[in-house]
C-alpha cells in the first residue's frame, strides 16, 4: 500500500468513527450533526430509489451477454434480453445487494462485514472481476480490509455503491466515507476509491434532484469536483498513453461529446472497458443523450461493447435514479433475476433514509 493510500484509509477511518449507531440518525441532540440537518434538497420518492436498484440490474442483465465483446457502435440493438437465461444478474448487482443489505443489517457501511460476504459471495458470483477477485483471495488468508485490495482501477468498486448514494442521499460526509469503506476491501487504487465516491454521489443527487430542474452540465462539473478531491491525478489513457488525463477531467468532456457521432466517441475518445476511466465517462455519456428516457439510455449503453453490464448498470443506475422505478421498461423488468429482492432492499433503504419523521 502507498503511503498516500495509507493516510487516505486512516482518514476515512476517522470519520468513520463520526457515524451515529444504527437507530439513532435524525435523533441528535446539543448540536451533534443529524441526517435532518444536513444538504436536504428535496425529499426522494420511493420510486427513485427502487429506479437506481433496478435499473442497474436492467442494465446488467441486459448487458451480461455481450461482456467482453466488441460491438460496433452503428449495429442496431434493440432494448432486448438475448442468451438462453433472460434477466440473469452478475456481479454488478450481486455485490450492489451485498452493500444494501450491510447498511440495513448494520446501520453503517462496514468493511470488515463486507470482506465477510464477499468471500460467501465469489463462490456463487457470476462475471467476477480478476481485482476482485485476487483482493478476496487475501482476505480469506487473513489480510485485514484496509491492506487487501488490488492495486486496481477497474469497475469493481464504483459498481457496488448505489445502496450507499440512497442511503446517505442527503449527507455527504457520510455518503463519502461508506463509499470509500466501500471500495478498499477490493480496491485501493485511489482512481478506484475515487470513482466510488464519484456513483454515491451520482445517486445522491439524482434522486434529490426534480427531473424538470436536471442540469447535465451541472450535474458532470459536481461529480468531477469530487473525482478531483478523491484523486487529482493525471495518468496515462490506454487508448494513447502519451495522452494524460484524471477522472474528473475526462468526465469534463462528456457534455461537448453528446452531440457528437456517437461511434466517434465511444471507439475513439472514451472506450468502454472495464478501467473507471473509460466506463464512468462513458456511462455518464449514455444518460446525458437521454436523461428522461431510460430505455433509450440502456440501449445506448448495450452498444458500446467491451464492458458492456458495468457500462448498462452504471448507466441504468443514473438514469432510474432521475426518472424512477415507474419509468423502466415494465415488459423487460419483470424478468430481472432477483427483482423482488431489490425492490425490497429499495424500500428499506428508502424507509430508513427518507421515510422516518
Ligand atoms: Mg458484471
Amino acid at each position: 500500500m502507498s503511503d498516500g493510500t495509507r493516510i487516505r484509509a486512516l482518514e476515512v477511518l476517522e470519520l468513520h468513527t463520526a457515524v451515529p449507531p444504527a437507530g439513532k440518525v435524525g435523533r441528535g441532540k446539543g448540536g451533534r450533526r443529524t441526517e435532518s440537518r444536513r444538504e436536504t434538497k428535496g425529499r426522494p420518492s420511493e420510486d427513485r430509489f427502487r429506479g437506481a436498484l433496478l435499473g442497474g440490474a436492467l442494465g446488467d442483465a441486459l448487458g451480461l451477454p455481450y461482456e467482453g465483446r466488441v460491438l460496433r457502435y452503428d449495429e442496431a440493438r434493440p432494448l432486448q434480453f438475448v442468451g438462453h437465461r433472460p434477466g440473469r444478474i452478475s456481479d454488478d448487482t450481486q455485490q450492489t445487494m451485498l452493500v444494501a443489505e450491510i447498511l440495513l443489517d448494520c446501520g453503517v457501511m462496514d468493511p470488515v462485514e463486507l470482506s465477510v460476504r464477499l468471500q460467501d459471495w465469489v463462490t456463487f458470483g457470476v462475471g467476477k472481476g480478476r481485482a476482485t477477485v485476487e483482493a478476496i483471495r487475501r482476505l480469506a488468508s487473513g489480510v485485514p480490509w484496509h491492506a487487501a485490495g488490488s492495486p486496481s482501477a477497474g469497475n469493481g468498486a464504483a459498481m457496488r455503491v448505489a445502496p450507499i448514494g440512497l442511503r446517505r442521499w442527503r449527507d455527504r460526509s457520510l455518503r463519502w466515507t461508506e463509499a470509500a469503506l466501500c471500495a478498499m476491501p477490493t480496491h485501493h487504487d485511489p482512481m478506484a476509491i475515487a470513482s466510488a465516491v464519484v456513483m454515491a454521489d451520482a445517486v445522491a443527487s439524482l434522486v434529490a434532484t426534480a427531473p424538470e430542474d436536471f442540469d447535465g452540465r451541472r450535474f458532470v462539473e459536481d461529480l468531477a469536483r469530487t473525482a478531483d478531491a478523491w484523486d487529482p491525478r493525471q495518468l496515462p489513457e490506454r487508448r494513447d498513453p502519451a495522452s494524460r488525463t484524471s477522472l474528473g477531467d475526462r468526465m469534463r468532456e462528456v457534455p461537448a461529446y453528446v452531440d457528437a457521432d456517437p461511434a466517434a466517441a465511444i471507439r475513439d475518445h472514451f472506450w468502454s472497458g472495464a478501467f473507471v476511466l473509460e466506463s464512468l465517462p462513458t456511462a455518464l455519456w449514455c444518460f446525458l443523450r437521454h436523461p428522461h428516457d431510460p430505455g433509450e439510455v440502456l440501449r445506448e449503453a448495450l452498444l458500446v461493447g467491451h464492458d458492456t453490464d458495468t457500462v448498462a448498470s452504471f448507466a441504468g443506475t443514473l438514469a432510474g435514479a432521475l426518472s424512477g422505478a415507474s419509468q423502466l421498461p415494465a415488459s423487460l423488468l419483470e424478468q430481472v433475476e432477483e427483482g423482488d429482492r431489490l425492490t425490497a432492499d429499495a424500500q428499506r433503504l428508502w424507509q430508513a433514509s427518507v421515510g422516518e419523521p
